[in-house]
């Protein structure tokens, strides 16, 4: 019979079969591509990074995924992966937050929203943090917040650049209450201390980028790059139109309208983003 650990380990293999994760459901050969329709080889996808060869539509990826793509590979080391999420308010909505956080930690192969480490891209070693959208809407609690400021910090002490790739649909963990409110400050404060010590910090915005997220952190990039279509704001568009009540200008709140308003300094397709990662540290001088 397996020990608890040697279970918790298989358990971990079966999610990371495939290097997929999303739900946990036998994945069929093809998929559907929400930007064109189109039925599209799942393998094919895949080979382009999760971006349809039709239309360019750019998938979700996971956290784990995106170490992947982006650093080379067998360079990732992560940081503070014990980091666990408490439950501080006991707090309950459909179901209690305890056991959400187990669904979602099982579901996704994290601990938390966060994934954070150092590697290698393109040969230049960088310190990087991912959030994922799949769990519990990428949102920010007290461990995506420690996550990201000790990822700011070390990036200090040991004078790399600092890649953060945002994928946050919500911002601040309710389910938190003000410990999580209070991580957007926090992160922030580390950040400006980076910049201080002439850091160099390239925001990467994905599809969504929302919320308090979206106003603390991703937003204080030196660089700030988008993927292509990605939804970023803060309010959703329902909420801001029955607020202001007058009618959002098309585009709203897409990579594409706020490169347009100097919100972004550049899109950058999936597949270049490694290269154009590495680039703009070289420009920069790190
Ligand atoms: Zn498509």
């Amino acid at each position: 019979m397996a020990t608890e650990t040697e279970t918790v380990l298989l358990h971990d293999t079966v999610l990371n079969g495939n290097g997929r994760t999303k739900r946990g459901v036998p994945e069929g050969l093809w998929k559907r591509c929400p930007g064109c329709q189109a039925t599209i080889f799942r393998k094919e996808a895949e080979r382009r990074l999760g971006v349809c060869p039709e239309c360019e539509y750019h998938w979700y990826v996971s956290a784990q995924e995106r170490v992947r793509q982006l650093l080379d590979d067998g360079t990732f080391e992560e940081w503070d992966a014990d980091l666990m999420p408490a439950d501080p308010l006991n707090f309950a909505d459909k179901k209690p937050y305890r056991d959400r956080l187990k669904d979602e930690q099982a579901r996704t192969g994290l601990r938390d929203a966060a994934l954070s480490g150092t590697g290698m891209i393109r040969a230049r070693r960088v310190a990087v943090a991912v959030t994922d959208s799949a769990f519990i809407m990428g949102s920010m609690g007290s461990v995506v917040g420690e996550k990201l400021t000790r990822a700011a910090e070390r990036a200090t002490r040991q004078s790399l650049p600092l890649i953060i790739v945002s994928g946050s649909g919500g911002g601040a963990r309710m389910h938190e209450g003000i410990l999580s409110l209070m991580q957007m400050a926090k992160v922030s404060a580390a950040l400006a201390r980076y910049h201080r010590s002439g850091g160099l910090f390239i925001s990467v915005l994905t599809n969504p980028t929302m919320g308090g997220v979206a106003a603390s952190f991703a937003s204080l990039g030196d660089v700030i790059f988008a993927e292509p279509k990605a939804l970023i704001g803060f309010a959703g568009p329902r909420t801001i139109k029955a607020t202001i009540r007058i009618e959002l200008p098309k585009g709203f709140q897409t990579s594409e309208f706020l490169l347009e308003h100097g919100f972004i300094d550049r899109i950058v397709r999936r597949c270049d983003l490694k290269s154009e990662i590495a680039r703009t540290i070289d420009y920069c001088g790190k």
